[in-house]
Parts: structure tokens; C-alpha cells; sequence
């Protein structure tokens, strides 16, 4: 059965990769549940999740089976003709949502490129070519492709690369007077992720998604909601909105979608839809039987009262013992978040140490992220063990006395 396979190491990455990543020294090599081993058989504990991906931890044996099964009966038609388990994700993602419609696709990129394509062509059809400005925030991601980075508020990641896509324009997150005076009757779409996650962990305000609600029926425009790190049990919600109960007009899904199998989805309702017709948007892969398959399972395992609810217990625990190491040793100054996406923000002493806690917690055996230089995220599984919390948060812990002793 097994392959004899070359031996690789970490530094033939800079010999054979583009140069766009710097991963970590060792190379995880198997996962089971919130533990991963490397290459030298070290034992990890994994808050990182693969960002906020693996919402079932590795190697669930509801994914292993689903996965298993779908690949010993079919692999991928194209979309000349639809499969079964991507009609049944699409049943089961309209039935649990505000959604009747789906189009699947890869990543989340894709799945905003399809979001915000989708708003450009509902204006245009129904207002004409000048209604095409796209309102963002701040400090927002919504992906790599020139049109979500062109989206995203973060201009390290889309200055250098030529025109921009024109006609988006960003306010503060959070600031329900600058989006006030941002949205107009030109604005066809308001995009907004419900937390931030890359931009720091930072849940939206209540009244600040109620007041983009409004705002967008004032002046017949979408809202979007970027939900790819955010959604799919994350918040202890299937799907923050739904925990706010601010409901958007089109939604992006991916990340935890497929658990570490890659898909993305753009959900909307039937009547904005129809603007997308045959041959106005596509995509060989999207829909595919295997990714759908684990998609489908994945769905199945999370939303379950039991797990959701697990999701708050959880939080409870992370945020505990987040802040009782916060206090005693003056790291952070906040712990934020929904449910199991977590940010320990630094404190001024600590500002833009971010990385440096990551790499001393991998040294202590504890995989965890940073979003931004100055926060410490956490998106583990959703049904991590408390004893794998406890065990972790104590590598942490000891990561971090270590980093204030020098
Ligand atoms: C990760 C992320 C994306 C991009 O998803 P990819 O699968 O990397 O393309 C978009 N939006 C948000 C909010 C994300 O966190």
C-alpha cells in the first residue's frame, strides 16, 4: 500500500518554493484530534487550526469516512454536469441559513470574487453601470485575488501589483457615522466580516451591522457578509450573522466549510441569483463530489446543538486562563472574540511581539497565530478536549514566562 517516498526537509522549501511564505523550522508530518507530530516525532498541541480550517480537528473519522467513501466512488464530473453530494451541501447549507441559493467554488477568495461580482451585476442590471461602489472597512481581508485584495482594507497586500480595481472605497471598522457618509444610491454592495479575524480578532458592534443593514435598504445595496473565518460553528453560531441577527443579502463561506478540504461557497437568496445566468460566472472545480462530501459531513458534526454549545463552554475556558496569563505577566491587555476565535491582545509593552509568542509556544510543544503584530489568535477545533486546552494554555504559559525572564 504505502509509497516510498524521497525524503524532504524544511530547507528545500527555499530551494524549490516561491519565496511568498516563511513557514515554520519543523514540518508537521501527521495530526490526530488537536495534537500534531513533525518529522522528529515531537508532539504538538494545535490551537492554529490551519486558520481557523480544521474545525474538527485532524483526521476526524466523520471527514476520514466521508472522504473515504466519496473516493472510491467518484472524483469529479465539471460542472457540464452536476453530483449528488454537492446537491446535498447545497440542501443542507439553504436549509440552516437565510439562503435559497449556492454557488460553490475553491477557497474564500473566490467565494468574494463570486460575492462581490455577483453585487457589480445586480446594479448594473437593475440601476445601470453607474451603480458599481463597493463600501469595505479598514483593516478588513478577503483575500488574494486582485479584486479581494483590491476589497480588503489592508494596502500592504494590494499596492505594487498595478491598477486596482476601482470604485471600492473603506471607513473604519465599527464607525457607523464615516459608513453613514461613505454609502450612497452609487454604492451597490457594503462588504463586511462580522469579527475581523486577520485584521485582530475584532467582533462588529451590534448596532454598527444593524446600522449597515439600513443603510443598504436606504440606498438599494447589498450586504455582504465575509463569513470565511467566521462562520461555520466558529462564534458558537453555525454563522455569526445568525448570533447578531443581522442577516446579509449575499454570504461568503470557506476555511472550516470543508475542514481542511478545500471549498468555498457564496450563498444568497433566489431573486439575486438569477443575475448570475448561464455562462456569466464559473469555476472546473467548484462543486466537486470530494470536497463536498467532507463539506457535507462537516455540517453534519457541527451543527448540532451539542457542539455549539460546546463552543461557548470552550470559550469560557480559553478566555480564563487567557486572562489570568494576561494579568500575571502584563502580556495582554484584552482577550477578544467569539466562540472559538479568540485574540489576546497585547499590551503596549508587547506591541508587536505577536510573532515572537508564536514562535516561543512552538518551542514549548503549542501551535497558536497571530492576527496582526499585536494580537495572539486562537481558532482551534471546535470540539478540542478540555484537557488539550488545559495542557496547551500551560505550554503557553510557560512560552511566555520564558520570553519575560529574557
Ligand atoms: C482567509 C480569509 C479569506 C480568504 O480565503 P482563502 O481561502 O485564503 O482564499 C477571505 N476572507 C476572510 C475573512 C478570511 O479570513
Amino acid at each position: 500500500m504505502s509509497v516510498q517516498h524521497d525524503p524532504v526537509q524544511r530547507a528545500d522549501f527555499d530551494q524549490v518554493m516561491v519565496p511568498n511564505y516563511a513557514p515554520a523550522a519543523f514540518i508537521p508530518v501527521r495530526g490526530a484530534g488537536s495534537r500534531v507530530w513533525d518529522q522528529s516525532g515531537r508532539e504538538l498541541i494545535d490551537f492554529a487550526g490551519g486558520i481557523a480550517v480544521n474545525v474538527l480537528g485532524h483526521c476526524h473519522p466523520a471527514l476520514v469516512g466521508a472522504l473515504t467513501e466519496q473516493a472510491n466512488t467518484l472524483w469529479h464530473v465539471s460542472n457540464v454536469f452536476t453530483n449528488e453530494p454537492a446537491l446535498r451541501l447545497a440542501k443542507k447549507l439553504l436549509d440552516a441559513t437565510f439562503a435559497e441559493r449556492v454557488f460553490f467554488c475553491n477557497s474564500g477568495a473566490e467565494a468574494n470574487e463570486a460575492a462581490f461580482k455577483l453585487a457589480r451585476r445586480v446594479a448594473f442590471d437593475k440601476f445601470g453601470e453607474d451603480k458599481c461602489e463597493i463600501i469595505a472597512a479598514t483593516n478588513s481581508f478577503h483575500g488574494r485575488t486582485l479584486f479581494t485584495v483590491s476589497v480588503g482594507g489592508q494596502p500592504k497586500y494590494s499596492d505594487g501589483f498595478g491598477p486596482k480595481i476601482q470604485g471600492i472605497s473603506h471607513v473604519p471598522y465599527n464607525d457607523i457615522e464615516a459608513l453613514k457618509a461613505a454609502v450612497s444610491d452609487k454604492t451597490c454592495a457594503v462588504v463586511l466580516e462580522p469579527i475581523q479575524g486577520e485584521g485582530g480578532v475584532l467582533p462588529a458592534d451590534l448596532a454598527y451591522l444593524q446600522a449597515a443593514r439600513e443603510l443598504c435598504d436606504k440606498h438599494n445595496a447589498l450586504l455582504v457578509f465575509d463569513e470565511v473565518q467566521s462562520g461555520m460553528g466558529r462564534s458558537g453560531s453555525l454563522f455569526a450573522y445568525m448570533h447578531y441577527g443581522v442577516t446579509p443579502d449575499i454570504l461568503s463561506s470557506a476555511k472550516s466549510l470543508g475542514g481542511g478540504f478545500p471549498i468555498g461557497a457564496m450563498l444568497t437568496t433566489s431573486e439575486l441569483a438569477k443575475h448570475l445566468a448561464v455562462g456569466t460566472h464559473g469555476t472546473t472545480y467548484g462543486g466537486n463530489p470530494l470536497a463536498c462530501a467532507v463539506a457535507e459531513a462537516v455540517i453534519d458534526v457541527i451543527n448540532t446543538p451539542e457542539v455549539l454549545a460546546g463552543v461557548q463552554a470552550k470559550h469560557q475556558r480559553f478566555a480564563a486562563k487567557l486572562t489570568q496569563i494576561g494579568e500575571q505577566y502584563g502580556v495582554f491587555s484584552q482577550v477578544r472574540g467569539l466562540g472559538l476565535l479568540i485574540g489576546a491582545v497585547l499590551s503596549d509593552a508587547w506591541k508587536g511581539k505577536a510573532k515572537a509568542i508564536l514562535d516561543a509556544a512552538a518551542v514549548e510543544g503549542v501551535m497558536v497565530l497571530q492576527a496582526s503584530p499585536d494580537v495572539v489568535r486562537f481558532a482551534p477545533s471546535l470540539v478540542v478536549e478540555d484537557a488539550d486546552i488545559d495542557e496547551g494554555l500551560a505550554r503557553l504559559e510557560k512560552a511566555v514566562a520564558k520570553l519575560v525572564q529574557g
